[in-house]
């Protein structure tokens, strides 16, 4: 503005070329302006500009710390389970070293590669000396193998209960003088009375006894049944005499030295097989006739040559699942799962459906260890005690 009234001071310049003059001026005082202006509104963006990056700046590196922590935290965690990986591989190898793998490995083998041993049959197992630790741990029913422990003791008078028979004894046998060892005394049909004794040496003592001092007391072995062996696969066409016949004619090397007139052979009762025109024949023979049988493993009978086994003399309950009766005499309300324990049938059992492992009602119930059986299963221990008992009946020789 100093140049405009400057210029207007000037006397030798024509009035247009001022008032041209003057005009340019304005325009550029105007321009000056007008850059000032854009000048400051720049700054402020600016400004704003770098307040925005300095807020991103803090958050990201909020973020980043944040990540870092996380991964430290990660970091620490995966150390310590490296840690506790290295003491269990640690301690691994500790045991792997007083196992001696390689040389437990060695015997392993050795055993694999040993024929596999043939199956025992009853009389066989029966005739070894069992392992008493294994016995031991599965609660059953007390039982004795062979026979001999049992004496049955009744009176002479057919009226004396059961009662007057215990009282009588009780008189005649003071176990404590004789120092002799009684397992049981129970009561049986016909006002008998059962005496289990420890051994086949204290029963003959008693025995000796009673015949002694007795007076109306009588002393009985008790009877013993005769082994049973089980054909397989039958054609149900053959009757009970047809299957006898066949084992008198047929099988020639059953017979050799055998009296077949001092053999009895008897067809006790058949199990249903998977084929409907089939059956397996259960028969009660002599112990003669049982360990041919049992040795031979096959029989002949009418046009099959059909596989025979032992059969064992225990009764399972199809219902309860328990042992020494049958479905008829059950006192159980409720049926029992052979898979789990549980109160339904086998064949709608869902733990079985879903694959879940078997759980014996009878081991559970005896509270044994290895419950990890079906109730049928012939690895159970309480099966195995009450085979024992039922076999303890039968005479194998
Ligand atoms: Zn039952
Ligand atoms: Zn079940
Ligand atoms: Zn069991």
């Amino acid at each position: 503005m100093g140049a405009k009234s400057e210029l207007e001071s000037l006397k030798n310049i024509s009035k247009e070329v001022k008032e041209s003059v003057i005009l340019k001026l304005q325009d550029i005082s105007e321009l000056a302006l007008r850059l000032d202006e854009s000048r400051s509104r720049y700054v402020v963006e600016l400004e704003r500009e770098k307040a925005r990056r300095a807020a991103e700046l803090e958050a990201a590196e909020k973020r980043f710390n944040r990540i870092n922590q996380e991964n430290l935290d990660r970091y620490s965690k995966m150390e310590n389970k490296m840690e506790k990986l290295l003491a269990e591989v640690a301690s691994t190898k500790e045991m792997l070293g007083q196992m001696r793998v390689p040389e437990a490995l060695a015997e392993i083998r050795k055993v694999v590669a040993r024929p596999a041993p043939r199956i025992m049959n009853y009389a066989e197992a029966a005739a070894k000396p069992k392992t008493a630790a294994a016995a031991a741990k599965t609660p059953g029913p007390s039982t004795r193998l062979g026979t001999g422990h049992t004496l049955i003791v009744a009176s002479k008078f057919e009226n004396h209960t059961a009662e007057h028979v215990i009282t009588k004894l009780r008189g005649v046998v003071d176990a404590r003088e004789m120092g002799v060892a009684v397992d049981r005394m129970r009561k049986a049909r016909g006002q008998k009375v059962v005496l289990s004794c420890s051994s086949v040496e204290d029963a003959k003592k008693i025995e000796e006894r009673l015949k002694i001092r007795g007076a109306d007391l009588k002393v009985a072995k008790p009877e013993m049944r005769l082994p049973t062996v089980i054909i397989r696969d039958v054609l149900r066409v053959n009757s009970d005499e047809d299957i006898v016949r066949s084992l008198r004619t047929q099988n020639r090397h059953l017979s050799e030295g055998l009296d077949w007139d001092k053999v009895r052979a008897r067809v006790c009762y058949r199990r249903r097989a998977r084929n409907d025109l089939e059956c397996h024949p259960v028969l009660e023979v002599s112990p003669e006739l049982y360990h041919r049988l049992i040795k031979a493993g096959f029989v002949y009978v009418g046009l099959q040559r059909r596989p025979v086994w032992d059969q064992s003399p225990l009764v399972q309950c199809s219902r309860c699942l328990g042992y020494g009766h049958g479905k008829r005499f059950c006192k159980e309300v409720s049926e029992r799962c052979a898979h789990c324990g549980g109160e339904h049938t086998g064949i709608t059992c869902r733990a079985r459906k879903d694959g879940e492992p078997p759980k014996c009602v009878n081991c559970t119930k005896a509270g044994c260890e290895d419950t990890a059986h079906g109730a049928f299963s012939s690895e159970c221990g309480v099966r195995a005690k009450w085979d024992d008992m039922a076999r303890s009946k039968v005479a194998y020789c």
